[in-house]
């Protein structure tokens, strides 16, 4: 910290920011058709950050006030030795000065990793999954099997890791298995969470083609259940009901369809040291540069808080048949879900 910084970061909104997501790869083993192209280019190994460099910038962002860490990629569980990561940010749990260490997948590796992550501190995990139908689950993951993921969350609830599945809501896709999901996800005691598909990255096909708005999906839901809001808080942007008839939660994530912003408690951290302040604008902070140029953290500090004061108060993604350019060049991969 340097002598003129506060201890916590405050952006020019008066919003603490508490929570940083860190995207530990933009490789993956699945390719999603709207997140990935199938052949990407991935950036060269001596671009990212060492996994000892991961930890130094993810415990200075503890020492100034973050209390969740989100591990996410990419698929964050294909990088080498991820777990000496997990391993190491754990003493921040013991310490209590985080609250939680946690992760995003897209379960492959759930199997291998669950009973670790778990002896790790990690709680919770949230698993992407789009289709419970094998054939549609690969259709949209190109790469992936739905039994592999399905083995990893039963892993994972074996080794006691509370799950919440996270589906982007597509259109002529799984607009007709989102009530199967509800019922698999509350049988299964899971949370879910429903996602807008976001503008970012080239892929092939039209996004617009894609797009569902999740005012629809709720409407339709409440022809089939009792949905009742609930002030239930992750942290993260999802505004959650209880399905009455389920006892389960659903969350909401939207974008596109309501502006969460206001409340923004977080900031992001790509594989190769870039600092985000909003997933949905281009400004962003290079914190690998301060962080090689010295052992000493005094740089890395003052190129945390020049970020933090550059926070924007929000984003403005649409979704225009007209510009068919997405309205971001860089996939969520790149940035982290
Ligand atoms: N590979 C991990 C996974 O799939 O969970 C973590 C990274 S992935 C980029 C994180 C989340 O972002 C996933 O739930 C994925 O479905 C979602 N996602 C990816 N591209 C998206 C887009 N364009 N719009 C909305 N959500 C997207
Ligand atoms: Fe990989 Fe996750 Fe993107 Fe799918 S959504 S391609 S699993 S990073």
């Amino acid at each position: 910290m340097t002598a003129s910084s506060s201890p916590n970061l405050v952006d020019p909104f008066g919003r603490h920011v508490t929570y940083l997501r860190v995207s530990v790869t933009d490789r993956c083993d699945f390719r999603c058709v709207y997140c990935m192209s199938e052949h990407m280019t991935f950036l060269p190994k001596k671009d990212l950050l060492t996994l000892e460099e991961l930890d130094r910038v993810c415990s200075a962002f503890v020492s100034r006030g973050v209390r969740k860490l989100r591990i996410t990629g990419g698929e964050p569980l294909v990088r080498k030795n991820i777990m000496w990561l997990f391993r190491s940010l754990a003493r921040h749990l013991d310490s209590g000065t985080l609250d939680e260490l946690t992760l995003t997948t897209n379960g492959s590796q759930l199997k291998k990793y669950a009973a670790d992550l778990k002896a790790c501190g990690v709680e919770r995990v949230n698993v992407s999954i789009d289709s419970l139908d094998p054939e549609k689950f690969k259709s949209i993951t190109r790469w992936g099997e739905l039994t592999t993921v399905m083995d990893g969350l039963a892993a994972a609830q074996a080794a006691g890791l509370k799950i919440k599945i996270n589906t982007v809501a597509l259109k002529g896709f799984n607009e007709d298995e989102i009530n199967d999901l509800v019922i698999f996800c509350h049988d299964h005691e899971f949370d879910l969470t429903l996602i807008e598909t976001m503008p970012l990255g080239d892929i092939e096909g039209d996004r617009t083609d894609q797009y569902l708005p999740l005012s629809v999906v709720r409407a339709r839901l409440m022809d089939k259940w009792t949905l009742q809001d609930i002030p239930y808080k992750t942290g993260g942007p999802a505004r959650y009901v209880e399905i009455k008839e389920t006892g389960g939660r659903l969350g909401f994530i939207t974008p596109l369809t309501h502006n969460f912003c206001e409340g923004c408690n977080r900031v992001r951290l790509t594989c190769t040291g870039t600092l985000y302040m909003c997933l949905g604008q281009d400004d962003a902070a290079d914190l690998r540069a301060p962080m090689r140029a010295s052992s000493d953290d005094t740089m890395l500090h003052q190129a945390i808080d020049e970020a933090i004061d550059r926070k924007p108060k929000g984003h403005d993604f649409i979704i225009d048949r007209e510009q068919q350019k997405p309205a971001l060049s860089r996939h969520m991969s790149v940035t982290g879900g």
